[in-house]
């Protein structure tokens, strides 16, 4: 039995993790959960799955939980964060699923590089802003980092279920283009909200819907890439691929080439990675209709390569830059969600803030929440000036 701690489990990475789970009881155990605001979900979860733990940060919520269970005298509701890094630490946990969203992640995420454990990531947002920091943390440690991100962990199917990239002679890396491909960022500026988060192919969390629809997610998922799998941003290609069935492709020096392929659902690389050195789990997916299937693939379109272009320079600079990206991405797609800017300023937000903040090479967990902090302020002046 593995038993699993799910670090943002009211979210749809979340969703799809308990599917799994679900599915495969006689080998997969819940047992604890993090989450922020949604306290029905959570009741319904700690009572599904009979938990014994949960965390949360907010006090609303704290005080939804002691309430609702107060005479649930199995369940232990967590109050500090010293107390979540001691259940991370515990003998009896094997696996630590970081799905919370963003910037927020950092911090847990952070918590479970130290425990030795076995960490399946999605929460790509922390590796982008702290892959410097993360990594060597979990090497010193020997924490496993295994990615859920699908792209990700096709890429590391690919290649054995190890991250030898030897004798790797390129990586493609695909994106379905989300629901504006083929439109111009000129022909951005009257999209709805409504229009952005209609992902065609994943059914998502908000804000990296948004991602999807800007291409800012392919970018994070390029920085992401080179942090996991230890390689020059040079052996990565970005393709857009419409149908999202292949998720990455990974090319030998001999010339064989390996794709992943399933139809888009993030419960198959979550079971392959909940399944890892083990047998193959059981799950209840939608088989590929190869006789109706049409793959296509395209460039990624001429307008977003200054974006593109950003991505592999951090990739290439490391130390502050990532931080500067994400932060200044978070608010622009938060001011979009909130109707201050239009769909084509995200680009603008980015790229203003992004000249302005002065990187620095060396940086430290400190440095970071600074580098974050101060982005953020700047991000929120560009967007005042262009709202
Ligand atoms: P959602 O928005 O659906 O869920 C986010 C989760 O994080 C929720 O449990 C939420 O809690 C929690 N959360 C949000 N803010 C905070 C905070 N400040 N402190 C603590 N917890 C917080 O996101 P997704 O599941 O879509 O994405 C999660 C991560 O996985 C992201 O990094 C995303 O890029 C990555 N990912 C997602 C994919 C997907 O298919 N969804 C695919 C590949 C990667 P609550 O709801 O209770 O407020
Ligand atoms: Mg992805």
């Amino acid at each position: 039995m593995k038993n699993i701690i799910v670090l943002g489990v009211t979210g749809s990475i979340g969703d799809s993790v308990l599917s799994v789970i679900k599915q495969n009881k006689n080998k997969l155990n819940l047992l604890g959960i993090t989450f922020n605001s949604n306290t029905a979900k959570a009741e319904d979860i700690i009572n599904e799955f009979k938990l014994k733990n949960v965390y949360t940060e907010s006090n609303q919520s704290h005080e939804f939980l002691k309430h609702t269970f107060e005479n649930n005298y199995e369940l232990n509701i967590l109050r500090d964060k010293s107390e979540l890094e001691e259940l991370l630490n515990k003998d009896d946990v094997d696996i630590i699923v970081s799905a919370i969203s963003g910037f927020a992640g950092l911090e847990s995420t952070l918590m479970a590089a130290k425990t030795g454990k076995t960490i399946l990531l999605a929460n790509k947002e922390s590796i982008v802003v702290a892959g410097d920091v993360i990594l060597p943390l979990a090497k010193e440690h020997s924490t496993e980092i295994i990615p859920i991100d699908s792209e990700h962990n096709a890429i590391f199917q690919c290649l054995n279920s190890d991250k030898n990239t030897e004798d790797v002679s390129k990586i493609i890396i695909t994106a379905s283009g989300g629901p504006f491909l083929n439109k111009k960022i000129s022909q951005l500026s009257k999209v709805t909200k409504k229009e952005a988060l209609n992902h065609p192919n994943w059914e998502m969390g908000a804000k990296i819907t948004i991602d999807s629809a800007s291409l800012v997610n392919k970018c994070l998922e390029l920085i992401e890439a080179k942090y996991l799998f230890n390689l020059n941003e040079k052996f990565f290609d970005l393709v857009v691929h419409p149908q999202s069935i292949i998720h990455s492709i990974v090319t030998y020096t001999d010339g064989s080439s390996i794709c992943q392929m399933s139809n888009p659902d993030m419960r198959v690389p979550i079971a392959h990675a909940l399944s890892l050195y083990d047998k193959r789990l059981s799950l209840n997916f939608s088989e590929i209709d190869f006789s109706s299937l049409k793959l296509t693939f395209e460039d990624i379109p001429e307008d977003r390569s200054e974006l593109v272009n950003i991505a592999r320079d951090i990739c290439n600079l490391g130390g502050s830059s990532g931080t500067v990206f994400n932060a200044a991405n978070e608010i622009a797609v938060q001011s979009f969600l909130e109707e201050q800017i239009t769909f084509d300023k995200i680009y603008e937000v980015i790229y203003r803030t992004f000249d302005a903040i002065p990187m620095s090479k060396n940086i430290d967990v400190n440095t970071i929440y600074e580098t974050d902090n101060q982005t953020r302020i700047e991000a929120k002046k560009v967007v005042k000036s262009i709202s």
